[in-house]
């Protein structure tokens, strides 16, 4: 089967399991979105939005955001996993937003990158889930995903990306981040498991990598 023939099955498969996946991360508007993915690095989205509604409802755009600052955006998300530098950031972040973009937040890669915290992958989410341009966010579940089904042999995110984005159509590559996000959380359990009565990598994961998860103890969670 080659790659192609792979990625059109599997997109089947997760198109049957989650066939419009809802996005994780509640938000009304790009700020918020951008808020909370940021916050979600090293924190369960399910934390995430319950630290949001109190950090909103003390500063619900970026000048209101800028003047609450650093201190008090701490007290709101205290909970999250690195709070310290996610409340540095957000602070920083939104002064660049009135400073430099008109209290918004920019619709491109390069404006978003330039923020203080963000990365590839977090504009990513922000310029297909709040503006609908083609993004194919990856992180490292992503990442070993596509390692295990035999969609890409890079030795990173970036090449990740760029292989799952020759893939998969275009249209399809924010529904199909979210897919195996979804996928990823219900069916890779973080202990050993067998590879065989998986969905997908039951018939999608290489004869070679089974034999050798299976002298490891069976797989460890994708
Ligand atoms: S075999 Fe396990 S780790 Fe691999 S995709 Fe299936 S459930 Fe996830």
């Amino acid at each position: 089967m080659t790659r192609a023939e792979k990625a059109n099955r599997i997109q089947q498969v997760l198109d049957g399991l989650y066939p419009e996946p809802p996005v994780p991360l509640d938000h009304e508007d790009a700020f918020s979105l951008l808020i909370a993915v940021l916050l979600s690095a090293q924190c369960t989205d399910e934390r995430v939005n319950k630290v949001t509604p109190g950090l909103f409802r003390a500063a619900r755009t970026p000048a209101a955001m800028a003047k609450l600052g650093e201190a008090k955006i701490l007290h709101h998300i205290r909970s999250c996993g690195l709070a310290p530098g996610k409340a540095k950031n957000i602070a920083a972040l939104s002064k660049i937003l009135v400073a430099e973009h008109g209290g918004a937040v920019p619709e491109s890669f390069e404006a978003l990158e330039a923020l203080p915290g963000v990365g590839h992958k977090t504009a990513s989410v922000v310029m297909t889930q709040a503006f609908g341009h083609p993004a194919f966010p990856v992180d490292t579940h992503i990442h070993r995903l596509a390692a295990r089904w035999g969609l890409s042999r890079a030795r990173n995110v970036d090449e990740t990306e760029r292989d799952l984005k020759r893939l998969f159509p275009e249209e399809t590559w924010g529904k199909v981040h979210l897919q195996i996000i979804y996928f990823g959380r219900e069916h890779c359990p973080a202990r050993g498991h067998d590879l065989a009565a998986c969905p997908i990598c039951g018939w999608a994961a290489s004869k070679a990598r089974m034999q050798r998860e299976r002298r490891a103890g069976g797989a460890s969670g994708a």
